[in-house]
């Protein structure tokens, strides 16, 4: 099968992936332009939120949520007695690794778009939450906050709050739950990542019970470059609504996985065959596994999607993260939806019975049909878990869990009934 490539490859577009943007001497950064963006933003601060809001920009960590609103929602909270920005460098998605590739490759454009939030919005407290075993990324980061103190950025910003501005690195607790907003919260506060019933939202209550906003380093990085060229610029970059660029996570069968920032409306298939180079010794692709795992499964007739928010879920899946693991023919669908769901099981943090129970039944049910223990009435129970416990976890966890077995079970049945021994 041939593959020619289409206007996505053509026109790469890199930003946060641009020479330009890496390297951790805050020097270097300047030199290639950085600190523009921080200065437009000082010169109109109140035009900050307009910008964002005409460049489109959305969350970038998986919600895809409108970041101008979850900024306006904290700008308009009185400040009481702080405001907080959790810069959410979790991260801990099977296949998801862009965050602490940005973190430990270019710090200070995460930063530059961290202290624009916190203009916008009057926070005057930075918090980078970061997993831990991400070491580079906290090293880069812990070193590159320290140069943007010694600014005269700094002081700036501080006469513009009123107040001290104060920035802290710190250590996630290293749970995949711990990335949900409100874990991140629980966390920051020193506690247990336990994921906490909405409302109130953390724009009203977050840490501490101060207005709080929590955005993914990725979309924070897209911040300095939106002030500094301007929303008509970014905008051109995307499709229709989904603006700018997109990191992708490329891993599995493909012969370059790897990190690639590609124009949001790439197809899949430019992102596989031509940025990945192509299926590992030339198989066939057999499925796509998307958005960290917690989307719906894509199949070969889905190859030529756009990779943006509507085209996406237009074919039943999500963005997500921009997680991509791709698999080819020749690998057994269960056992890789077994490892995934173990993953969940393992992940839940308790708190809700449904889940509890119900990412350890699947888990056990799913073992049993991949070891070739399990009847067709095992498969039958795995079907009714689908229907019913969907919606009845506080967090998505127990949705994302569900819904890679649902859409594997939807594609390939055949598959489960093959392993089925009576
Ligand atoms: Fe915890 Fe699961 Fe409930 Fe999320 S859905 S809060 S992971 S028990």
């Amino acid at each position: 099968m041939s593959h020619q490539p289409t206007k996505g490859h053509q026109i790469i577009n890199q930003v946060l992936l641009h020479p330009d943007s890496q390297g951790t001497d805050i020097n270097l950064w300047f030199d290639g332009n950085g600190g523009t963006g921080l200065e437009n933003a000082l010169s109109d601060p109140a035009a900050i939120i307009a910008t964002i809001q005409e460049a489109g920009l959305r969350g970038l960590g998986g919600g895809g949520f409108p970041t101008y609103k979850k900024w306006q929602f904290v700008a308009d909270q009185e400040v009481s007695p702080d405001k907080y920005l959790i810069c959410n460098g979790n991260e801990d998605e099977p296949g998801t690794f862009k965050d602490a590739y940005l973190l430990s490759h270019s710090p200070h454009q995460v930063i530059e778009g961290a202290l624009i939030a916190a203009l916008a919005s009057q926070i005057n407290k930075i918090v980078f939450y970061i997993n831990p075993e991400q070491i580079s990324s906290l090293n880069n980061i812990r070193q590159a906050v320290e140069q943007w103190k010694t600014c005269d950025y700094y002081t700036l910003i501080e006469a513009q709050l009123g107040c001290s501005l104060s920035i802290r690195v710190m250590e996630s607790s290293g749970h995949y739950i711990g990335g949900e907003e409100t874990a991140a919260i629980e966390s920051v506060e020193g506690n247990f990542p336990f994921p906490r019933g909405k409302p109130p939202f953390p724009a009203v209550s977050g840490v501490y019970g101060c207005p709080t906003l929590i955005n993914n380093m990725e979309t924070l990085a897209n911040v300095s470059h939106i002030l500094r060229k301007g929303s008509e610029w970014f905008k051109a970059l995307g499709l229709g609504d989904s603006t700018g660029t997109k990191i992708y996570c490329l891993s599995g069968d493909v012969l370059k996985p790897g990190v690639f920032e590609l124009p949001m409306g790439t197809p899949l298939e430019d992102l596989i065959y031509i940025h990945g180079g192509g299926m590992l010794q030339d198989k066939e692709l057999k499925a796509v596994f998307t958005g960290g795992v917690s989307s719906s499964i894509l199949t070969p007739k889905d190859i030529d999607v756009p990779l943006d928010f509507d085209s996406v879920r237009q074919r039943g899946s999500s963005l997500g993260t921009g997680a991509m693991i791709v698999v080819s023919e020749g690998t057994g669908i269960v056992k890789r939806v077994t490892e995934y769901v173990n993953f969940y099981a393992h992940s839940s943090c308790g708190q809700c019975p449904p889940c509890k129970t119900g990412t350890f039944y699947i888990s056990q049910l799913l073992n049993k049909i991949d070891t070739g223990q399990a009847s067709s009435a095992d498969l039958e129970s795995l079907k009714n878990l689908c229907k019913f416990l969907p919606g009845s976890g506080r967090c998505h966890l127990l949705d994302g869990a569900v819904i890679i077995v649902d859409s594997s079970l939807h594609h390939f049945l055949d598959e489960y009934k093959s392993s089925l021994n009576g």
